[in-house]
């Protein structure tokens, strides 16, 4: 399913789209690498401010300041949509038939807010995207084996409706349990109705264990983020 074409990942099914592009950067990507690639392909960037917020913008041009939020769709060619993570989980939503893309920041906040869901429905309403026709593609993130979190987490969880199987205890280390991201965000898809072989996993499976990719887990103090992006090309 995955093409390792660096310095990004590129999932099959989404580059065999025509006009779409999009890639899961990895470390060695800079942000001086990713801006030389929007103007190669002479796209404008988006940016945000990531706050852990469950807020979705959706573009029509690019943004004249920076905003703040964590998910932006677009369905105007020419911008490239972008989330800079280190061991959060970015998704890519696809409506190929309606032309409209999506990208969301799903950390844990993200995530127990279900910001995953909340994008997918604001494409529906946006641009007529539903759920049967919709691609996800979900980036390297931090796994669930290195991924420990405190009751309160695991509680939050619950309480927003998330099976216990994705908070699962953690044997090692009595009242802590592991988060599965990628299985916390699969779970909102597949709730909303996307059908299962279309939601794509790409690249390795955690970013801590992974010494390609950055995670803020191993390395708090590196201040470098990987840039993950996706737009329909101008022409
Ligand atoms: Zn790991």
């Amino acid at each position: 399913m995955i093409e390792n074409k660096r310095p990004y990942l590129t999932v099959r099914r989404l580059a065999a789209i025509p006009g779409l592009v999009h890639g899961f950067g990895d470390a060695g990507w800079s942000e001086a690498d990713f801006l030389a690639f929007a103007v190669s392909r002479d796209m404008r960037p988006a940016v945000m401010r990531q706050v852990h917020s469950e807020t979705v913008h959706r573009l029509d041009a690019a943004p004249a300041s920076k905003l703040e939020g964590d998910a932006l769709m677009t369905n105007v060619p020419g911008l490239l949509l972008v989330i800079r993570t280190a061991d959060c989980l970015p998704v890519f939503l696809v409506d190929a038939k309606n032309r409209a893309v999506a990208v969301v920041h799903c950390g844990w906040r993200g995530t127990e807010k279900r910001i995953l869901e909340k994008a997918a429905q604001a494409m529906g309403r946006a641009y007529g995207s539903g759920p049967a026709d919709m691609l996800a593609a979900l980036g390297p993130c931090i796994g669930a084996a290195c991924y420990e979190v405190g009751p309160e987490v695991r509680k939050g969880f619950l309480r927003a409706g998330f099976p216990a199987a994705v908070v699962p205890d953690y044997p090692a280390r009595p009242g802590k349990s592991l988060l599965d991201l990628r299985a916390a965000n699969r779970y909102l898809l597949e709730q909303q109705g996307l059908k299962k072989e279309n939601i794509l996993d790409a690249g390795p499976e955690c970013t801590h264990c992974e010494p390609s990719l950055l995670s803020y887990r191993r390395d708090p103090a590196d201040p470098r983020r990987m840039y993950n992006f996706i737009g329909l090309a101008p022409f």
